[in-house]
């Protein structure tokens, strides 16, 4: 019987096992295999930390300018100061006089003479040996010592299983060109070097993590990676759901043919090109699993419109998810306009609906009368089941949090059954992102914008220009024209944001006294946003202030100007995403970055950028070095807990590598995969899924 025991400070960790230690790997090292008399060390004006040792002369406790310890050692050839300001009272009684030290810090040049502040220290005898190997310094959480994960990590090193968990799993031919052509070590031996590198170890190398042991672990990883993604390939290919064909005659094809002949539209080309990829994908046996990217304004609606007609010519249900009201609300009137002619039911459902209209909802799609539904992530909530779906469209999906996708998931399929999935973003994603982050994921991309749309014009202007900017909005509203005023985003305070946004809604409708202006923010109940929003869509208002509620899917062509406040204190994206709702209609399209003083250097750059391109792949691209992949995805949590030792920007080389040797295993030794996954992933594999 075992006793339960509370988890140790290292349990905690997850550094349960031989295994979690060895891949507990250094952040840095300190190179004590080198130890120098204090004259040396105090000669030379070195840069990096020495070691030296020697005997305490003399221990005091000063109170001026503050409590402080101060400790003198020697050795045959100087004397050396060592100050603590932060000290326990036995650290006071380790070094007391007449102790030999051997210390570990920078020297500095002190007010009384070089000195070194908070050195490590221990007590040892004058001939004791130096290790021959690089000290490991790893990452640790509080209340935890190097010490006790050095002893432990060490231990786990001779664990005789450890040879097994760490064995290669490589066809040997195969492992032997790999590590040849990359000058590579064994994976127990990358691993052995990582913690203890030897004395004349390439530190930069392994620093910056770019030293063959390094890399050797780093393939590993990504390998794991690659196989997961391509066996969830392969399992969704042996899943069923409904299958769509294109029909052959035209009763069959009633709502798609009845969709394309009402728009007032041609499609693009890329349009077209990726309704033919999609169209494929739901005539399949096997769920689509699909991202339809396209920079905002691309047309992606119509694109899952059509979708959603061919599920319903087949006569199952559509469904379209959007993560805010405002943008819900948006599909929803869109899709009204486009179907209820056709005489579909379009059925609406969000989370602030009355009980009583909710309960109506869920009834109509639980009974089938609702053929498309749309609404918030109150769709995929249990009360909800529907009678025959067929689709589930799910737009900006990198906005829902790692936990309502996971729901999604659940929601869209059972064994037996699986209804296709289409998500949609605006949001590009870089390559090496979508060859790693995505489990088996398809990609459409719109990259063609529908004719006519002008290029916007970014400028960008000092907040102590405001005058000036808005006599040229009156200048602009003068003409008939409509336009954006958007207020930052305060992220401390939603109060104070909806503060700034009252604030800049009062001057504004002082200084332009013959214009209708309208004000949204997220503190509006939804009908209360709906009713200004339409107001904004007819022209009755004809200058809307808002916080960024508006940043996703607001569709007004005749607003070609939009003004952003404290435009520095966005990100990337956000501004994107915000520019991309002018710029629809006939007008030229201008936006207008306001910036406030000081400007950090990365503000500087990023407004820059903005203000040189439109581009959203070179944006995202700017985004990803700046931020890492998790953020730009809203996928931190699944992201960084997939890759632990691969920087996706600095490794990307390594990703192709990786995915063909998967391919290959997987094509000729099937059976050497489950336990590599096993030993790399272990439970993490579940976050594939989000
Ligand atoms: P996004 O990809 O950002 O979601 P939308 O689907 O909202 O873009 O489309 C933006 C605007 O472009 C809408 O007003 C839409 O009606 C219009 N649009 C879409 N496709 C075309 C097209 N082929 N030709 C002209 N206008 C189009
Ligand atoms: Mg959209």
């Amino acid at each position: 019987m075992t006793t339960k025991r509370p988890p140790t400070a290292l349990e905690k960790m997850g550094l349960n096992s031989p295994m979690a230690l060895a891949l507990h790997l250094p952040s840095r090292y300190e190179d004590e295999t080198e130890l120098f008399t204090i004259e040396d060390a105090l000669s030379g004006g070195r840069f990096a930390a020495v070691q030296t040792q020697g005997v305490v002369i003399r221990n005091q406790v000063l109170f001026r300018p503050r409590r402080q310890l101060l400790v003198t050692i020697e050795d045959d050839t100087a004397v050396l100061q060592l100050r603590f300001l932060n000290f326990y009272p036995s650290q006071q009684k380790q070094m007391a006089v007449g102790v030999h030290v051997r210390v570990r810090g920078d020297v500095r040049e002190g007010f009384q003479g070089p000195e070194m502040v908070h050195p490590t220290v221990r007590a040892v005898t004058p001939d004791a040996p130096l290790p021959r190997s690089l000290t490991p310094v790893y990452p640790a959480s509080a209340g935890i010592s190097q010490t006790i994960i050095r002893k432990a990590v060490a231990q786990a090193l001779h664990e005789p299983s450890l040879k097994e968990s760490l064995a290669e799993f490589l066809p040997a031919k195969l492992l032997e060109k790999l590590l040849f052509s990359h000058d590579w070590p064994k994976l127990q031996a990358a691993i052995t070097y990582l913690h203890q590198p030897p004395a004349d170890a390439d530190t930069q190398a392994l620093l910056e993590r770019t030293h063959p042991a390094w890399r050797r672990v780093q393939f590993e990883e990504l390998l794991a990676q690659q196989i997961s993604l391509k066996r969830a390939h392969s399992i969704r290919r042996q899943r069923r759901a409904p299958q769509f064909e294109k029909s052959k005659n035209e009763t069959e094809s009633k709502i798609v043919d009845g969709l394309l002949k009402a728009l007032p539209f041609k499609l693009t080309g890329a349009q077209e090109h990726v309704w033919t990829e999609i169209g494929r994908d739901l005539s399949n046996t096997f769920p689509m699993n699909r991202l339809l990217q396209g920079d905002v304004g691309s047309g992606k609606t119509v694109v899952a419109a059509l979708a959603a007609a061919r599920v319903m010519d087949h006569g199952f249900q559509a469904a379209v998810m959007a993560p805010t009201e405002i943008l819900a609300e948006q599909h929803y009137l869109k899709m009204k306009e486009w179907f209820e002619p056709l005489g579909i039911k379009v059925a609406w459902l969000s989370g602030s609906l009355k009980a009583k209209e909710k309960r109506l909802a869920q009834e109509i799609i639980e009974n089938g009368t609702a053929q498309l539904i749309i609404g918030t992530h109150a769709l995929i909530q249990e009360t909800v089941s529907f009678a025959k779906l067929g689709l589930a469209v799910i737009d900006e999906q990198h906005r829902f949090g790692v936990r309502q996708r996971l729901e999604i998931q659940q929601r869209v399929g059972s064994e037996l059954f699986y209804c296709h999935q289409l998500m949609m973003s605006a949001t590009p994603i870089p390559r090496t992102l979508a060859m790693t982050y995505y489990a088996d994921l398809d990609v459409s991309v719109i990259d063609e914008l529908p004719p006519g749309r002008k290029p916007i014009v970014t400028k960008v202007v000092k907040a102590t220009r405001r005058a000036e900017v808005i006599g040229g909005l009156r200048d602009w509203l003068s003409k008939g024209l409509q336009a954006y005023w958007v207020c930052p985003l305060i992220e401390e305070s939603e109060v104070l944001q909806l503060q700034t946004a009252v604030e800049s809604f009062e001057q504004l409708t002082v200084a332009l006294p013959d214009f209708k202006i309208g004000l949204v923010h997220g503190r509006l109940k939804s009908e209360e946003k709906a009713a200004v929003m339409a107001a904004f869509k007819a022209n009755e208002i004809q200058l809307l202030v808002a916080t960024t509620v508006i940043e996703v899917g607001v569709d007004v062509p005749n607003a070609a100007l939009m003004v952003i406040e404290h435009a520095e204190r966005f990100g990337y994206a956000q501004i994107h995403q915000l520019r991309g709702r002018v710029g629809r209609g006939s007008a030229d399209s201008v936006c207008i970055l306001m910036y406030a003083e000081p400007l950090s250097m990365a503000a500087k750059e990023r407004l820059q950028t903005l203000r040189e391109t439109s581009d959203g792949f070179v944006i995202a691209e700017r985004d990803l070095s700046l931020r890492g992949p998790g953020e730009l995805l809203g996928a931190k949590q699944s992201g960084d807990a997939m890759l632990r030792f691969v920087d996706l920007q600095r490794d990307a080389w390594l990703i192709e590598l990786a995915q063909q040797v998967a391919e290959r295993l997987l094509a000729d030794h099937a059976d050497l995969v489950e336990r590599h996954l096993e030993r790399w992933l272990g439970s993490r594999t579940e976050f594939l899924k989000a």
